[in-house]
């Protein structure tokens, strides 16, 4: 009778083993052994390592380098304007005529910014109002398109691309319906994405609350980025 104890083999990856441990014994309990005897119950035990995947070491680009590369990211944005008179309203970089706009330190763009937020999520860095403070001179007035830029650089820079893009635009006024395809497109060509990955939605808040007054405009944004 040949009995392994304990058997152990660990693939050489860099993946993290996981054991499980089984047990059998085949002997029946009754049987009595002399002390001396070479045979003796045995209870078995294999150990066999089941390969998951950790994290590489991270590469050391700059300090967005996000902690853990994962082929998936995934990142959540959200964003809140009030809408006040005498603003443009611009969505999407599109300057959507109405009564009034956002009242924001850059051009306010709501959409645009849970974007970069998504994306900055995604990445593991910290949000938009960290990177471009509001009481920086610097973003005074400026276009949402520089943040974008920033962001799909910081992308770009740790190994990833956007995988694809679900946006949800929530106002009560004015419909976004005439002005979807041009602000897909143009949200498209700063993120340097095909548009069938980018998906924008818009909805009211049904005339409840500072949304469904006209007197915000809010957005969510989820991304998914893939390692390149
Ligand atoms: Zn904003």
């Amino acid at each position: 009778m040949t009995t392994t104890l304990y058997t152990c083999s660990f693939p050489r990856t860099s993946h993290k083993p996981q054991f499980h441990l089984s047990s059998s014994s085949s002997f029946p309990q009754n049987i009595k052994f002399p002390n001396n005897s070479p045979l003796k119950p045995t209870i078995s035990f294999s150990i066999s390592a089941v390969s998951t995947p950790i994290a590489e070491p991270s590469q050391s680009i700059s300090s967005s380098n996000p902690s853990k590369t994962l082929p998936f990211r995934v990142g959540h944005g959200f964003d809140l304007h009030r809408l006040e008179p005498n603003y443009p309203l611009i969505v999407g970089g599109i300057n959507i005529p109405h009564d009034r706009g956002c009242e924001a330190h850059s051009d306010g763009d709501v959409l645009l910014h849970c974007v970069v937020d998504a994306i900055l999520g995604a990445l593991g860095l910290p949000d938009i109002g960290q990177l471009f403070p509001d009481n920086d001179p610097k973003w005074k007035g400026a276009p949402s398109s520089v943040f974008i830029k920033e962001a799909v650089r910081l992308m770009d820079e740790a190994g990833y691309e956007l995988g694809n893009l679900d946006a949800t635009l929530i106002l009560q006024r004015p419909k976004v319906s005439p002005h979807k395809e041009a602000i897909k497109a143009n949200l498209s060509a700063l993120l340097g994405a095909d548009p069938s990955v980018v998906n924008l939605k818009a909805k009211t808040h049904e005339k409840v609350d500072s949304l469904g007054e006209n007197k915000s405009i809010a957005a969510h944004t989820v991304v998914l980025l893939m390692k390149k």
